[in-house]
Protein backbone atom coordinates (compact mmCIF):
# COMPACT_ATOMS: atom_id res chain seq x y z
CA UNK A 1 0.00 0.00 0.00
CA UNK A 2 1.14 3.46 -0.97
CA UNK A 3 4.16 3.20 -3.30
CA UNK A 4 5.37 6.63 -3.85
CA UNK A 5 6.86 7.02 -7.52
CA UNK A 6 9.14 10.07 -8.85
CA UNK A 7 9.91 9.54 -12.25
CA UNK A 8 12.30 12.74 -14.01
CA UNK A 9 10.86 14.89 -12.07
CA UNK A 10 11.69 18.74 -12.95
CA UNK A 11 10.00 21.75 -10.84
CA UNK A 12 10.41 25.19 -11.20
CA UNK A 13 8.61 27.79 -8.46
CA UNK A 14 9.77 30.76 -10.80
CA UNK A 15 10.16 29.44 -14.52
CA UNK A 16 14.12 31.56 -14.18
CA UNK A 17 14.65 28.95 -11.30
CA UNK A 18 14.52 25.12 -11.67
CA UNK A 19 14.44 23.40 -8.25
CA UNK A 20 13.87 19.74 -9.29
CA UNK A 21 16.27 18.84 -12.39
CA UNK A 22 14.84 15.49 -12.99
CA UNK A 23 14.52 13.45 -9.82
CA UNK A 24 13.91 9.60 -10.37
CA UNK A 25 13.19 7.40 -6.54
CA UNK A 26 10.80 5.17 -5.80
CA UNK A 27 9.93 4.09 -2.03
CA UNK A 28 8.38 0.64 -2.15
CA UNK A 29 5.54 -0.35 0.16
CA UNK A 30 6.28 0.24 3.35
CA UNK A 31 9.73 0.87 3.42
CA UNK A 32 11.76 4.03 4.53
CA UNK A 33 12.96 6.91 2.50
CA UNK A 34 14.93 9.66 3.37
CA UNK A 35 15.52 12.70 1.21
CA UNK A 36 19.00 14.93 2.93
CA UNK A 37 20.42 17.93 1.41
CA UNK A 38 21.49 21.50 2.32
CA UNK A 39 18.50 23.91 3.14
CA UNK A 40 16.60 24.76 0.21
CA UNK A 41 17.90 21.81 -1.62
CA UNK A 42 14.12 21.16 -2.47
CA UNK A 43 13.15 18.70 0.60
CA UNK A 44 10.15 20.11 1.48
CA UNK A 45 8.93 21.26 -2.41
CA UNK A 46 9.12 17.18 -2.50
CA UNK A 47 6.64 16.92 -0.53
CA UNK A 48 4.50 19.63 -1.25
CA UNK A 49 4.49 17.95 -4.75
CA UNK A 50 3.15 14.86 -3.40
CA UNK A 51 0.12 16.57 -1.93
CA UNK A 52 0.04 18.26 -5.33
CA UNK A 53 0.16 21.86 -3.84
CA UNK A 54 2.06 22.36 -7.69
CA UNK A 55 1.99 21.08 -10.76
CA UNK A 56 5.48 20.02 -12.07
CA UNK A 57 6.70 20.56 -15.71
CA UNK A 58 7.62 17.24 -16.90
CA UNK A 59 8.00 13.83 -15.22
CA UNK A 60 5.78 11.94 -13.44
CA UNK A 61 4.68 11.29 -9.62
CA UNK A 62 2.28 8.56 -8.84
CA UNK A 63 1.16 6.72 -5.58
CA UNK A 64 0.47 2.69 -6.54
CA UNK A 65 0.81 3.76 -9.86
CA UNK A 66 -1.95 6.28 -9.84
CA UNK A 67 -0.59 9.88 -11.05
CA UNK A 68 -1.28 12.00 -8.42
CA UNK A 69 -2.82 14.19 -10.99
CA UNK A 70 -5.79 12.19 -11.49
CA UNK A 71 -6.36 11.43 -7.32
CA UNK A 72 -8.91 14.02 -5.63
CA UNK A 73 -7.34 16.40 -3.00
CA UNK A 74 -9.55 15.04 -0.55
CA UNK A 75 -7.60 11.48 -0.72
CA UNK A 76 -4.59 12.49 -1.02
CA UNK A 77 -5.21 13.85 2.42
CA UNK A 78 -6.52 11.17 3.19
CA UNK A 79 -3.98 8.86 2.32
CA UNK A 80 -0.62 11.05 3.19
CA UNK A 81 -0.24 11.73 7.11
CA UNK A 82 2.34 14.73 7.60
CA UNK A 83 4.58 15.83 10.62
CA UNK A 84 5.30 19.43 9.73
CA UNK A 85 8.35 21.12 10.75
CA UNK A 86 6.05 23.90 12.16
CA UNK A 87 3.05 22.68 13.70
CA UNK A 88 0.13 24.76 13.90
CA UNK A 89 -2.35 24.37 16.08
CA UNK A 90 -6.24 25.34 16.43
CA UNK A 91 -7.56 27.59 19.32
CA UNK A 92 -9.22 24.64 20.58
CA UNK A 93 -8.25 21.53 22.97
CA UNK A 94 -5.10 19.18 22.45
CA UNK A 95 -7.73 16.56 22.35
CA UNK A 96 -9.12 18.37 19.68
CA UNK A 97 -6.71 19.08 17.61
CA UNK A 98 -5.53 15.32 18.15
CA UNK A 99 -8.63 14.02 16.67
CA UNK A 100 -8.71 16.51 13.89
CA UNK A 101 -8.53 14.42 10.61
CA UNK A 102 -10.38 11.08 12.86
CA UNK A 103 -13.53 12.37 14.27
CA UNK A 104 -14.88 9.05 14.57
CA UNK A 105 -11.95 8.45 17.13
CA UNK A 106 -13.09 7.09 20.54
CA UNK A 107 -11.64 8.72 23.52
CA UNK A 108 -9.99 5.63 24.59
CA UNK A 109 -8.10 5.91 20.87
CA UNK A 110 -7.17 9.17 21.24
CA UNK A 111 -6.06 8.78 24.97
CA UNK A 112 -3.75 5.73 23.71
CA UNK A 113 -2.03 8.21 20.48
CA UNK A 114 -1.34 10.94 22.92
CA UNK A 115 0.19 9.20 25.42
CA UNK A 116 2.20 7.46 23.00
CA UNK A 117 3.44 11.10 21.90
CA UNK A 118 3.66 12.02 25.47
CA UNK A 119 1.55 14.79 25.50
CA UNK A 120 -0.84 12.64 27.99
CA UNK A 121 -0.80 15.24 30.54
CA UNK A 122 -2.22 18.55 28.68
CA UNK A 123 -4.78 16.44 26.25
CA UNK A 124 -7.80 18.69 28.37
CA UNK A 125 -5.74 22.04 27.79
CA UNK A 126 -5.74 24.88 24.76
CA UNK A 127 -2.15 25.61 22.79
CA UNK A 128 -0.79 29.01 22.80
CA UNK A 129 -2.42 30.47 25.85
CA UNK A 130 -5.79 31.14 25.04
CA UNK A 131 -8.34 31.74 27.19
CA UNK A 132 -10.27 28.41 28.42
CA UNK A 133 -14.20 29.54 28.47
CA UNK A 134 -13.77 29.60 32.07
CA UNK A 135 -10.95 32.28 31.84
CA UNK A 136 -8.42 30.42 33.05
CA UNK A 137 -5.16 30.67 30.29
CA UNK A 138 -4.25 27.89 28.51
CA UNK A 139 -1.07 26.45 28.43
CA UNK A 140 2.08 28.04 26.00
CA UNK A 141 3.34 24.96 24.23
CA UNK A 142 6.89 24.54 23.38
CA UNK A 143 7.46 24.00 19.52
CA UNK A 144 8.40 20.56 20.45
CA UNK A 145 5.55 19.85 21.77
CA UNK A 146 3.34 21.56 19.47
CA UNK A 147 5.17 18.67 16.79
CA UNK A 148 4.33 15.64 19.49
CA UNK A 149 0.78 16.84 18.97
CA UNK A 150 1.41 16.66 15.45
CA UNK A 151 2.92 13.11 16.16
CA UNK A 152 -0.28 12.24 18.30
CA UNK A 153 -2.59 12.89 15.13
CA UNK A 154 -0.29 11.06 12.90
CA UNK A 155 -0.62 8.09 15.13
CA UNK A 156 -4.45 8.28 15.62
CA UNK A 157 -4.99 8.92 11.78
CA UNK A 158 -2.38 5.68 10.70
CA UNK A 159 -2.23 6.79 6.79
CA UNK A 160 -0.53 4.54 4.66
CA UNK A 161 1.71 7.01 3.91
CA UNK A 162 3.94 9.02 6.32
CA UNK A 163 5.98 12.28 5.94
CA UNK A 164 8.11 13.19 8.77
CA UNK A 165 9.48 16.52 7.79
CA UNK A 166 12.30 16.95 10.17
CA UNK A 167 10.19 15.22 12.64
CA UNK A 168 12.44 15.46 15.72
CA UNK A 169 14.37 18.76 14.99
CA UNK A 170 12.37 20.73 17.41
CA UNK A 171 12.83 18.24 20.43
CA UNK A 172 15.55 18.00 23.59
CA UNK A 173 17.90 14.79 23.06
CA UNK A 174 15.48 12.97 25.52
CA UNK A 175 12.30 13.50 24.29
CA UNK A 176 13.66 13.17 21.06
CA UNK A 177 14.37 9.54 21.90
CA UNK A 178 11.31 9.31 23.31
CA UNK A 179 9.60 9.94 20.14
CA UNK A 180 11.80 8.15 17.54
CA UNK A 181 10.74 5.37 19.17
CA UNK A 182 7.09 6.62 19.11
CA UNK A 183 7.79 7.52 15.34
CA UNK A 184 9.31 3.96 14.39
CA UNK A 185 6.39 2.38 15.76
CA UNK A 186 3.74 4.33 13.58
CA UNK A 187 5.93 4.56 10.30
CA UNK A 188 6.49 0.29 10.69
CA UNK A 189 4.91 -0.81 7.41
CA UNK A 190 4.14 2.27 6.27
CA UNK A 191 5.20 3.67 3.26
CA UNK A 192 7.68 7.08 4.64
CA UNK A 193 9.71 9.58 3.63
CA UNK A 194 11.93 11.23 6.02
CA UNK A 195 13.22 14.97 4.90
CA UNK A 196 16.29 15.48 6.85
CA UNK A 197 18.77 17.98 7.39
CA UNK A 198 21.64 15.53 8.62
CA UNK A 199 22.75 11.93 8.03
CA UNK A 200 23.08 11.15 11.37
CA UNK A 201 18.99 11.37 12.20
CA UNK A 202 18.08 9.07 9.26
CA UNK A 203 20.21 5.73 10.05
CA UNK A 204 17.87 3.11 9.56
CA UNK A 205 15.95 4.37 6.48
CA UNK A 206 16.26 1.27 3.93
CA UNK A 207 17.75 4.43 1.08
CA UNK A 208 18.82 7.63 1.78
CA UNK A 209 18.48 9.70 -1.26
CA UNK A 210 21.07 13.28 -1.28
CA UNK A 211 19.75 16.04 -2.80
CA UNK A 212 22.31 18.50 -4.04
CA UNK A 213 21.41 21.55 -6.56
CA UNK A 214 18.22 19.96 -8.19
CA UNK A 215 19.50 16.62 -8.76
CA UNK A 216 20.48 13.32 -6.73
CA UNK A 217 23.94 13.47 -5.46
CA UNK A 218 24.03 10.17 -4.51
CA UNK A 219 21.77 7.59 -2.83
CA UNK A 220 22.48 4.24 -0.53
CA UNK A 221 22.01 3.13 2.47
CA UNK A 222 23.83 4.91 5.82
CA UNK A 223 26.07 2.58 5.92
CA UNK A 224 27.47 2.36 2.13
CA UNK A 225 27.13 6.37 2.10
CA UNK A 226 29.75 6.67 5.04
CA UNK A 227 31.64 4.06 3.34
CA UNK A 228 32.04 6.20 0.49
CA UNK A 229 32.65 8.97 2.04
P1 LIG B 1 14.44 22.57 1.65
O1 LIG B 1 13.23 21.92 2.18
O2 LIG B 1 15.43 21.61 1.07
O3 LIG B 1 15.10 23.51 2.61
P2 LIG B 1 12.54 23.90 -0.10
O4 LIG B 1 11.94 22.79 -0.86
O5 LIG B 1 11.76 24.49 1.01
O6 LIG B 1 14.00 23.48 0.40
O7 LIG B 1 12.92 25.08 -1.08
C1 LIG B 1 13.71 24.89 -2.24
C2 LIG B 1 13.92 26.22 -2.92
O8 LIG B 1 12.66 26.70 -3.41
C3 LIG B 1 14.46 27.31 -1.98
O9 LIG B 1 15.40 28.07 -2.71
C4 LIG B 1 13.25 28.13 -1.67
O10 LIG B 1 13.61 29.46 -1.43
C5 LIG B 1 12.41 28.00 -2.91
N1 LIG B 1 10.97 28.07 -2.62
C6 LIG B 1 10.32 27.35 -1.67
N2 LIG B 1 9.00 27.63 -1.69
C7 LIG B 1 8.82 28.55 -2.66
C8 LIG B 1 7.67 29.24 -3.19
N3 LIG B 1 6.44 29.01 -2.69
N4 LIG B 1 7.88 30.11 -4.20
C9 LIG B 1 9.10 30.33 -4.70
N5 LIG B 1 10.21 29.70 -4.26
C10 LIG B 1 10.08 28.83 -3.25
P1 LIG C 1 -4.09 19.58 9.10
O1 LIG C 1 -4.58 20.78 9.82
O2 LIG C 1 -3.93 18.38 9.95
O3 LIG C 1 -2.87 19.90 8.30
P2 LIG C 1 -5.58 19.33 6.66
O4 LIG C 1 -6.95 18.79 6.36
O5 LIG C 1 -5.27 20.73 6.32
O6 LIG C 1 -5.30 19.11 8.18
O7 LIG C 1 -4.52 18.38 6.01
C1 LIG C 1 -4.74 17.00 5.88
C2 LIG C 1 -3.41 16.35 5.71
O8 LIG C 1 -2.59 17.13 4.85
C3 LIG C 1 -2.69 16.25 7.02
O9 LIG C 1 -1.98 15.02 7.11
C4 LIG C 1 -1.77 17.43 7.01
O10 LIG C 1 -0.67 17.24 7.85
C5 LIG C 1 -1.43 17.53 5.55
N1 LIG C 1 -1.10 18.92 5.20
C6 LIG C 1 -1.87 19.99 5.42
N2 LIG C 1 -1.26 21.12 5.03
C7 LIG C 1 -0.06 20.75 4.55
C8 LIG C 1 1.05 21.44 4.00
N3 LIG C 1 1.07 22.76 3.87
N4 LIG C 1 2.11 20.73 3.58
C9 LIG C 1 2.10 19.40 3.69
N5 LIG C 1 1.09 18.70 4.22
C10 LIG C 1 0.02 19.34 4.64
Amino acid sequence: EGAIRFDEVHFAYDPERAILKGISFEVPPGKTVAIVGPSGAGKSTISRLLFRFYDIQSGSITIDGQDVRDVTQKSLRAAIGMVPQDTVLFNDTIAYNVRYGRFDASEDEIRKAAELAQIGPFIESLPDGYRTMVGERGLKLSGGEKQRVAIARTILKAPPILILDEATSALDTHTEQEIQAALDMVSRGRTTLVIAHRLSTVISADEIIVLKDGRIAERGTHRALLDSG
